[in-house]
């Protein structure tokens, strides 16, 4: 017995020993050494503090044209590299870990910039948020909002947190508890990218949903597409069925927002209302908003982008 039971513990060792060298032999591809250079820089820069930022872009009221609230996109200004776009380098925070403590800074940084803004408009004006599977499943994600909601004094209602359809449909059970506490609180759930995911239409019965975001590739095809007219319409339709208010993304043209006007979409988040932009030129374009709609009220502008 004995002697099978070391034959046993031999062959593994043999096992180990082969897959280990097989792993330590594996060569490494630029792309990957590449992808560890941003990781290691990543991890200098949020020790530092340094590089991360984030811009701002406006979500218009498609009737009123007033600026209801923004989206905070984070962009990181690389020593050697230069602007870096999301796309870039939080897919490899995510899978570093590293999404944990860049997430820390993007809510703390939006917070900062809704409770600067507050004093600028006199109408709940909110700061949107996108969270990441990782963040949302640390279990302490949800106590660490509401702490900084309190420390920054921003009423939860002005906070939405915009997540994925992919995300929602990973363990519903969790995902439903920690977005109940979060609604409970007031503070408003999205779904992001609507439409591109795998969700379905039970999510949206279970969750408590506030705001349904459509992707940008539906306005995109919209104009040479009668299917995908209809299945934007449909988007919209239930949406508002549900009680949830409804953006959809990306309009870059007059044609585009016209779109949006016919399908009775509340609000509109893309080029053609206004780009993503840093924080001195956002406050800048907020301050014309409200000038803007001030004159309107008077009677002496007509509202822009009017078709
Ligand atoms: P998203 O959350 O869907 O954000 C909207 C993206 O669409 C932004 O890209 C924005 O610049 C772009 N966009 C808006 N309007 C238009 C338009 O009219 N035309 C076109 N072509 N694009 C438009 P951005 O800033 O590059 O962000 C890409 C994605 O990166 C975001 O998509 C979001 O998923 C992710 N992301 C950005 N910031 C964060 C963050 O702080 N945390 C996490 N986890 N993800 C983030
Ligand atoms: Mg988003
Ligand atoms: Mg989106």
């Amino acid at each position: 017995m004995k002697s099978i039971a070391k034959k046993n513990e031999n062959v593994k060792q043999n096992v180990l020993s082969g897959f280990l060298t097989h792993c330590v032999s594996v060569p490494m591809t630029p792309a990957y050494k590449a992808r560890k250079n941003l990781e290691k820089d990543m991890r200098a820069a949020l020790a530092k503090r340094q590089g991360f930022l984030l811009y701002f872009q406006p979500e218009i009221d498609v009737s009123t044209m007033q600026i209801v609230g923004w989206e905070a996109l984070l962009r990181w200004h690389h020593p050697e590299k230069g602007m870096l776009s999301p796309d870039v380098f939080i897919p490899i925070a995510e899978e570093s870990g590293l999404i944990l403590p860049l997430g820390d800074l993007v809510v703390e940084q939006a917070l900062f910039q809704i409770h600067a803004w507050m004093s600028l408009v006199s109408y709940p004006m909110t700061m949107a948020v996108n969270v990441s599977m990782k963040q949302f499943e640390n279990k302490s994600f949800v106590k660490s909002v509401m702490k900084k909601l309190t420390h920054w004094h921003v009423p939860p209602a002005l906070l939405e947190l915009e997540l994925t359809e992919s995300l929602l449909m990973k363990n519903p059970k969790y995902t439903i508890d920690e977005l109940q506490k979060l609604s409970k609180i007031g503070v408003h759930i999205t779904i992001d990218d609507f439409g591109t995911g795998f969700s379905s239409f039970g999510s949206l019965i279970d969750l408590p949903i506030y705001k349904l975001k459509i992707d940008r590739s539906f306005i995109h095809r919209a104009p040479r597409s009668v299917k995908g007219m209809k299945v934007m319409e449909a988007m919209v339709k239930t949406g508002h069925l549900l009680g949830m208010k409804v953006v959809i993304e990306g309009a870059e043209t007059a044609q585009d927002f016209k779109v949006l006007k016919d399908l009775d979409c509340d609000y509109s988040q893309g080029y053609y209302t206004g780009r993503p932009m840093d924080e001195a030129t956002a406050t800048e374009f907020l301050e014309k908003n409200i000038a803007m709609r001030a004159l309107f009220f008077q009677g002496q502008l007509d509202l822009p982008f009017r078709s």
